[in-house]
């Protein structure tokens, strides 16, 4: 169906960001996609960058934006955790002042407006699977707090505007989504396991592998994000938005090894501080709400997500994954040497 609506996506050149894009442009919507390029990149969207109702605009939102738009999808934060920890103080400004920025840019020209939130506002939880009711188990002073704080209150924030303004808000809490065009050297696991098979070197599992998450493929992720922004105004979330199927963290290696016909050994390292044991979202309110359901296994995700990490690696592009010892080590020193990592 066409749909004429003006859509600013902020965070746009990001890994989610730019699927939700080029879903927003099928649909035929006229997307101004705003970024810093903090971990975002020109080439995530380079194929829109001529097309005549995509528009790009690089700023921070931490800073005011004044544009005309119907809807906003509020995307941009840096989401891996090498990423949002690298300066803390930026993550926690992203979260929030960027979420203040663009509830007052929402309300001014009254569009509906979707904060994209977090499995890591359960923390590391004690209720298993979560469901949306639950008020989870935060380190408020650990290293990912800059995160899950800054998230949990752009959580009050939207809903603060949608009781105090009337504002039309939607939150999604996103489980850990994977997929082409994750960032190579985030640090994330299953972009980290996947070069690192391809490259037939150790793979790094962190502790004993035995912590748990949920991943979700980003087509289906992408389709429910779009769902509930278009559900009546009077449902705000919040909703969870994740594949409930769980594995362990030492089962993902194996899986990515036997995918990759890797030689590659695994190699135990340290847990870092304060990383959930377990995660699976309960899913219960988004099938009923917009009867969703993940269609892409694990295994066929994985398949094209490889075959996208094989093709950049094939490039000989140089790109620079995370060391994790020295992640460990950083974790190790002081805040103030720490934030220049
Ligand atoms: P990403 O790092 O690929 O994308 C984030 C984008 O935001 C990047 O393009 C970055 O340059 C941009 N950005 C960061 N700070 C900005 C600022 N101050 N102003 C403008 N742009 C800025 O991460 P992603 O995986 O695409 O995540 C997108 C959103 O989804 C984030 O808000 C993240 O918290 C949320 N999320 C993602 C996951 C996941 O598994 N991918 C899970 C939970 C939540
Ligand atoms: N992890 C790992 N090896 C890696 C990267 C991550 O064992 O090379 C673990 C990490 O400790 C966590 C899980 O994989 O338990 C998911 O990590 P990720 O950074 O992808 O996301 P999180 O869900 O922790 O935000």
């Amino acid at each position: 169906m066409q749909e004429f609506k003006r859509v600013l996506v902020t965070g746009g050149a990001g890994f989610l960001g730019s699927h939700l894009c080029e879903r927003l442009i099928e649909r035929g919507c006229e997307v101004l996609c705003v970024d810093n390029f903090f971990t975002g990149t020109k080439d995530n969207i380079k194929r829109l960058l001529r097309n005549p109702y995509f528009e790009l605009l690089r700023h921070d939102i931490t800073f005011p934006l004044y544009v005309e738009v119907d809807e906003i999808y509020n995307l941009a934060c840096p989401a891996s955790p090498v990423h949002y920890q690298f300066d803390p103080v930026q993550t926690t400004k992203t979260s929030v002042h960027g979420a203040i920025n663009m509830l007052g840019l929402a309300k001014r020209v009254k569009a509906k407006i979707f904060q994209a939130s977090t499995s890591e506002v359960y923390g590391d939880p004690q209720v298993h699977p979560q469901k949306e009711d639950y008020w989870g188990n935060v380190n408020p002073t650990g290293y990912r707090a800059c995160y899950d704080e800054g998230k949990r209150c752009a959580e009050t924030l939207f809903f603060d505007y949608y009781r105090q303004h009337g504002l039309r808000v939607k939150v999604g809490r996103i489980f850990n989504t994977y997929g082409p065009r994750m960032h190579p050297n985030d640090g994330r696991v299953v972009s980290n396991f996947i070069i690192q098979a391809l490259n037939n070197e150790p793979i790094t599992i962190y502790g004993d592998g035995s912590q748990t998450r949920s991943f979700c493929y980003v087509d289906d992720l992408i389709e429910l994000m779009m769902a509930v922004m278009d559900t009546e105004d009077a449902f705000t979330g919040p909703v969870n938005m994740g594949n409930p199927n769980e594995i362990s963290i030492r089962k993902l290696a194996e899986t990515i090894v036997e995918l990759t016909n890797s030689r590659s050994p695994v190699e135990y390292l340290p847990l870092p501080e304060d990383d959930p044991k377990q995660r699976k979202p309960d899913i219960s309110l988004a099938r009923s709400k917009v009867k969703w359901e993940p269609h892409t296994s694990l295994r066929d995700g994985l398949r094209q997500t490889i075959g996208c990490f094989a093709d950049l690696l094939g490039t000989g592009q140089p790109y620079h994954l995370v060391e994790p010892r020295l992640r460990q080590q950083e974790a190790s020193l002081p805040p103030r040497s720490r934030a220049r990592g």
